[in-house]
């Protein structure tokens, strides 16, 4: 699962991608914006490839009352929840056989490489999908608090329309995370991607319509964060928000739902999450391919991304020397050539922050074992090389800062007790990987790590959708995945009948 196997599939010629200039998508149909373009950068080149036509004020409009009105009139909501469970899992059989147009628009306009959108990120996306269409008929409210002459019970309703805002790091993965749970209860959705990666997620969209989802129950609109993406969380017809991007995002989209409800809110958030080493494992060269995997993956680009190695002294430099040469071994490529094994950065802006973090820490003190420049890769394209960071104390920038690139900090202990303490020095609670040969070691990670999420002897997500994915401290509120996410889809109903 670490190292998965990637499929074959041949190079193509990403200028042979058309895309209607239309794209927001509302009662499903594109529709065109207000006419105020924002250019569209392919990662791999820095080529623009497309201009997005925002949405404004009249979009949005239309996309919130679409959705209601869906949720009030289309009988989703209403209907047998077999139903529903046909429709999403038809969308997902659509996904499916249209994996190779999907991945190709997702790894032109994004940093996914192809190889991974086709092996991962549409497949999983359709698992994701049949994972939720199993809910709409299996899960609800209980009997509760009965006696022989009383009847309680507690009935789960939709919320009516969920507003979902998403980020770039994986464009349609993120986005089906929210989706696809919301729209199984019964929800109709209004969807925001981000400006930087919109496009391939409205033709996920479309083969929903096709799949048999009422039109104005899935809706996409288009355009930046604060314009926008604000416009649609303070509509008066939303119910319910879903975010996934920045802590300091995720903190005006709160203030914004305060002040237009109060509306409940879900947000995924940014991390600073820690590997710890112990030199007790078995396999040291196992140990660092999942060390290095977790913060190479999408260059770093993923919220989880394991960016703090906390290693135990005795074992510090052949972990770290295995750890560099797996770094240098990865391969800058465009996103559309199956070679590729490092993925761009999303923006040049983006490259120069990660750029940035990396000199001050370095000039700070911090000892730059491999990596810290620019990656060779196309012109123009934003390549970062994979970077170790030694020496490192608790307060460097780039141990306290979410970097969201390819930079690993290294800090090193002596005793299991100042390992967890170093781990859990900071603001974020996201994820966290413990790397041990002690069952009883890794169980007491497991119980006294700050964190969301604890792999052992593993990093990162597999198929497994039971399992919630969400963060503790400043990582946000709530959970993504799981029965968790279906039922925060939901308001709960109380009824206590007297006989
Ligand atoms: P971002 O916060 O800049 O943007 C996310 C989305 O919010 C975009 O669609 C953006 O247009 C929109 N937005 C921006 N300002 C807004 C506002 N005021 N009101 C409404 N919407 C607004 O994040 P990003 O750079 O796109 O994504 C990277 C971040 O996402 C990282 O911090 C990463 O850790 C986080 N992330 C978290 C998870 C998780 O599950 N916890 C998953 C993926 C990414």
């Amino acid at each position: 699962e670490c190292q998965p196997e990637l499929p074959f599939v041949s190079a193509f010629d990403p200028n042979s991608l058309t895309l209607p200039a239309a794209s927001n998508f509302i009662n499903g149909v594109r529709v065109a914006g207000v006419g105020a373009e924002i250019p569209v950068r392919r990662p791999s080149d820095g080529q623009v490839y497309a201009q997005l036509d925002s949405a404004g004020q009249t979009q949005v409009d239309a996309a919130v009352q679409g959705a209601h009105d869906a949720y009030r009139n289309s009988g989703w909501a209403k209907a047998d929840p077999r139903q529903r469970m046909r429709v999403l899992r038809r969308w997902a059989d659509l996904l499916d056989a249209h994996v190779a147009e999907l991945a190709a628009l997702e790894a032109v306009g994004s940093t996914r490489t192809i190889a991974e959108a086709t092996a991962w990120d549409i497949p999983y996306s359709a698992e994701c999908i049949r994972f939720y269409a199993e809910f709409a008929d299996k899960v609800g409210g209980e009997v509760a608090a009965t006696t022989p002459d009383k009847l309680g019970l507690t009935i789960t309703e939709p919320y009516g329309v969920v507003a979902a805002v998403a980020p770039w790091n994986l464009p349609i993965v993120m986005a089906v995370w929210k989706v696809a749970p919301a729209v199984a209860a019964g929800n109709s959705v209004v969807l925001k991607p981000s400006e930087m990666t919109p496009f391939s997620i409205v033709r996920v969209a479309e083969l929903a319509i096709e799949a048999g989802l009422p039109p104005g129950i899935f809706n996409i609109i288009q355009g930046d964060g604060r314009s926008v993406g604000d416009t649609l969380c303070r509509h008066q017809l939303v119910a319910k928000v879903t975010f996934t991007g920045s802590t300091r995002t995720g903190a005006a989209i709160m203030t914004a739902c305060a002040e237009t409800g109060p509306k409940p809110v879900t947000l995924e958030l940014g991390g600073k999450s820690p590997q710890l080493v112990f030199a007790d494992c078995s396999d040291m060269e196992k140990t660092a391919a999942i060390v290095a995997r977790a913060i190479t993956l999408n260059a770093g680009q993923v919220c989880v991304a394991g960016s703090r190695l906390i290693v135990q002294e005795s074992v510090a430099r052949q972990v770290v020397d295995l750890i560099a040469t797996r770094f240098r071994a990865l391969n800058p490529a465009p996103t559309w050539d199956p070679a590729g094994t490092l993925s761009p950065i999303i923006s040049h802006p983006q490259l120069d922050r990660i750029h940035g973090i990396v000199g001050r820490t370095v000039a700070a003190g911090a000892t730059l074992v491999t990596g810290g420049g620019r990656a060779a890769g196309p012109q123009d394209g934003s390549f970062f090389q994979p970077t170790i960071l030694a020496g490192v104390d608790a307060n460097a920038e780039a141990v306290r800062e979410e970097i969201f690139g390819p930079v690993l900090t290294v800090q090193t202990f002596r005793e299991e007790e100042e390992a967890l303490a170093l781990a859990n020095d900071t603001q974020f609670g996201l994820a966290a990987g413990v790397h041990t040969g002690d069952v009883g070691r890794a169980l007491r990670a497991v119980r006294g790590l700050e964190a969301g999420t604890v792999w052992v002897n593993r990093y990162g997500r597999s198929n497994d959708f039971m399992l919630p994915t969400g963060g503790f401290k400043r990582s946000g509120i709530g959970k993504d995945l799981g029965r968790e996410a279906y039922m925060a889809n939901l308001k709960v109903k109380t009824a206590l009948v007297e006989f």
